[in-house]
């Protein structure tokens, strides 16, 4: 794996390079691997389901996940506006603030977290601390209302130009150029015969950007692939509506910047499983801390009851169903791996308002389940 000099999408749209500027901050192509070792938990062989994995948690190897590939058009821009800090909002345990903290600040950004309240994990605390020991300026904030509103405060408080907000979730069109690029890259794989073309790709779907580009490019390929978001965030945040806005602005930025041609988007199809987010955001259920704890087997860490515990345990629904009877389904890997190792003294890093966060017990989790 090595960074690019250029996007894929750069290749395929010569003309958004003019205006679209980018860096490169992923390694590329992230590895397109069989998932046997999930047979004991999805019986997906049992089903004759053939399944696989794209291994985007590697897609850095100081933080992978889903937001690296969307950073390298945002952080791009930022830096090509003259801007110094980064700002964005999340949960407590939000992947996105920690993508956020390591990658902006390995590239010399200011890094200011607004965090609000959700259900406290092992991977919660975790999250925090290596926040805090890669120098984010963290806030904390009740709910997602009362932080928009402190990190507006804190953005008209910034010296003018100098800051740069990714908006919760970082589904923007322009972010969501990362998934066409990583959906032309799964393409090549398919082409260089790494892989089969798949039946159907399951991610899990919160801000939706990830689903939206895939379900995008998925028409532009002109595979017939089903886009299978799992849905993990609010139905207010998540649904039809959301979604759609989503794949529309997207296309649009295409034609617009890229001259991309609007009939090759037309016709852009996913649909969204309802039935695992269970009591909210990052609540756990009990199929997502067993499936949690399943994700080791894929990666050798454990995964997290917000994305990954629910995609699984809707994996495992979905080989069951008749229909995928011979079918290739491909799990796309959103959650990074590879994270920063901090030490017990990163917790004193962490400021006082969290301090609540790390005392008493903290709800099931992988960790906890597991044992370990
Ligand atoms: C952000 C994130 C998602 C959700 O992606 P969206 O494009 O916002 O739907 C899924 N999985 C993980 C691990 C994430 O960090």
């Amino acid at each position: 794996m090595t960074s690019r000099d250029r996007p894929l999408v750069f290749d395929r749209w010569p003309k958004l390079a003019e205006s679209v500027p980018w860096m490169p901050l992923a390694e590329t192509p992230t590895a397109v691997e069989r998932c046997d070792a999930l047979e004991p938990y999805t019986q997906h062989k049992e089903h004759d389901v053939d399944l696989w994995m794209k291994r985007d948690d590697l897609a850095s190897p100081m933080y992978g996940g889903n937001k690296v590939r969307r950073y390298e058009f945002l952080f791009a821009k930022a830096r090509a506006q003259g801007a110094t800090a980064l700002y964005t909002l999340g949960g407590l345990a939000s992947t996105q603030a920690t993508a956020t903290a390591v990658h902006g600040r390995a590239q010399g950004f200011d890094v200011n977290l607004v965090l609000y309240n959700q259900a406290v994990t092992a991977f919660a605390r975790e999250a925090l601390c290596i926040n805090a020991a890669v120098g984010a300026n963290m806030i904390r904030a009740h709910n997602f209302v009362t932080g928009a509103l402190r990190l507006w405060r804190e953005l008209r408080r910034a010296p003018r130009g100098s800051a740069f907000l990714i908006e919760p979730g970082a589904s923007s069109a322009r972010a969501n150029l990362g998934y066409i690029d990583a959906m032309l890259e799964l393409a090549a794989q398919v082409d260089a015969g790494e892989c089969p073309r798949p039946d159907a790709i399951l991610v899990p779907a919160g801000s939706s950007g990830t689903l939206a580009a895939i379900a995008l490019s998925l028409r532009l390929l002109q595979w017939n692939t089903e886009a299978i978001g799992v849905r993990i965030a609010p139905w207010i945040a998540t649904n039809k509506i959301t979604i759609g806005h989503r794949v529309r602005s997207t296309a649009r930025f295409l034609v617009g910047r890229g001259g991309a041609d609007p009939a090759s988007f037309e016709g852009a199809r996913w649909s969204v499983l309802q039935g695992f987010i269970g009591p909210g955001y990052g609540e756990p259920t009990p199929e997502a801390i067993e499936g949690a704890a399943v994700w080791k087997t894929l990666t050798g860490a454990t995964g997290e009851v917000t994305y990954t515990g629910k995609q699984l345990a809707a994996l495992r629904a979905l080989v069951r169903e008749p229909r995928f009877r011979g079918k290739t389904l491909l799990l796309w890997n959103t959650l990074s791996t590879p994270r920063p190792i901090v030490g017990p003294h990163a917790r004193s890093l962490v400021p006082r308002a969290f301090d609540s966060v790390f005392e008493g017990p903290v709800v099931a989790d992988s960790s906890s389940a597991s044992g370990s």
